[in-house]
């Protein structure tokens, strides 16, 4: 059995892929299989309904918010969101944790002022205290990433805006692994191939309110809040088995308990890789502020600083790979060890990482 902690495409659960394999060879009574059927048809509506509504009763959210789905990824919505929301003032606040949400800030800056909340040389090693952040009451929303999937940075709470402006999250690589009270958000986008299916589609909630926001000129269509969302994510032929896929895995998330069960889940297994880590006496390393350490993505060094062994580095992904412990090695940025543990890794998994993490230590410690 291999053990599978990729930062994206990400594990599904494996009933899930079942379910989906079967549905492409033979879906329901359609005669011909999922990646076949007319976008138009009533099979496919009944997928879209399945995906929309269950993802409305997991995140409770209310009903003056409306789910859609788009293509183009989480960097799709990097350009989506100022093309959409930008325009009311003509700039945003962008709070830059680390490689995605300075993606998305240097994104934005094309079409508009980024302005940027966090002092200038901050380092992505947690989000800095909120009494150093400079806020705009004008700014035409407020930017963050909720789980920086990289450096493993995570927001232990949900930033405020000033009163009126809409707080727009890309929660990619933590949705649906804790509750959210949706009500204090304008806009969240989330790419499904992490915690809820596979790349392809991604997932836009909005406040009904902000379909009406001045959009650029420009805004490209298809990236169009108000078109797709009143054409029910099925304005031109939507990805159709990825839609079905997610439908298939956030139902998978409702029979496992819901979202409280995987923020449980979430807590344990990273618990788990955090307390290993912090027992190593200095082996391994995890620089991240305690309060933000991710609970999806734990990223580890073999020492740091001057005593960083990057050897040790390679040889642990090497060999844990021997032992079908697979996709340990770091993101290219910034190298080293990541585990990631969406909902679709089990626990038991994990346990398998932290006998391999100290095994290792014993053989390789001074
Ligand atoms: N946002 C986050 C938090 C991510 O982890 C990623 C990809 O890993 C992205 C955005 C970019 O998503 P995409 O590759 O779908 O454009």
């Amino acid at each position: 059995v291999v053990s599978y902690f990729s930062g994206g495409p990400a594990k599904i659960p494996n009933e899930v892929l079942e379910q989906v394999s079967r549905d492409v060879l033979q879906y329901g009574n359609t005669g011909v299989g999922v990646l076949e059927i007319s976008h138009r048809s009533p099979a496919f509506l009944a997928i879209l309904d399945n995906a929309i509504t269950t993802i409305k009763e997991l995140l409770d959210v209310p009903p003056n918010y409306r789910v859609a789905f788009f293509t183009g990824g989480g960097n799709g919505q990097f350009s989506a969101v100022p093309l959409n929301l930008m325009n009311r003032t003509g700039k945003a606040d962008y709070i830059v944790t680390g490689t995605w949400s300075k993606s998305a800030a240097i994104e934005a800056a094309k079409y508009g002022t980024v302005q940027h909340v966090l002092p200038e040389g901050s380092t992505f090693m947690g989000v800095p205290d909120v009494s150093t952040w400079k806020l705009d009451p004008d700014a035409a929303y407020l930017y963050y990433c909720d789980n920086e999937t990289i450096q493993g940075v995570e927001f232990a709470t949900r930033p405020v805006p000033p009163e009126g402006v809409p707080l727009v999250c890309d929660m990619s690589s933590n949705i649906c692994s804790r509750p959210v009270d949706i009500s204090k958000f304008g806009l969240i986008f989330a790419g499904a191939q992490k915690n809820i299916g596979c790349a392809g589609v991604t997932l836009v909630i909005i406040r009904e309110d902000l379909l009406d926001a001045p959009r650029s000129p420009h805004c490209p269509v298809i990236l169009d809040y108000a078109v797709i969302t009143n054409k029910n994510s099925n304005y031109n032929t939507p990805p159709v088995y990825a839609i079905h896929v997610l439908g298939e895995t956030v139902s998978w998330v409702k029979r496992q308990g819901g979202i409280e069960e995987m923020k449980n889940r979430s807590d344990a297994k990273s618990k788990l890789l955090y307390s290993t880590i912090d027992s190593s006496q200095g082996f391994y390393v995890n620089e991240v502020k305690t309060e933000n350490r991710s609970r999806m993505n734990v990223v580890f060094t073999v020492g740091a600083g001057e005593d960083r062994n990057k050897d040790l580095e390679a040889k642990f992904v090497e060999e844990a790979g021997k032992e079908n412990l697979k996709a340990l090695k770091g993101h290219r940025d910034v190298g080293g060890m990541r585990a990631s543990i969406f909902n679709a890794v089990g626990i038991e998994h994990v346990r398998k990482l932290v006998v391999f993490m100290d095994k290792f230590r014993n053989e390789n410690s001074e």
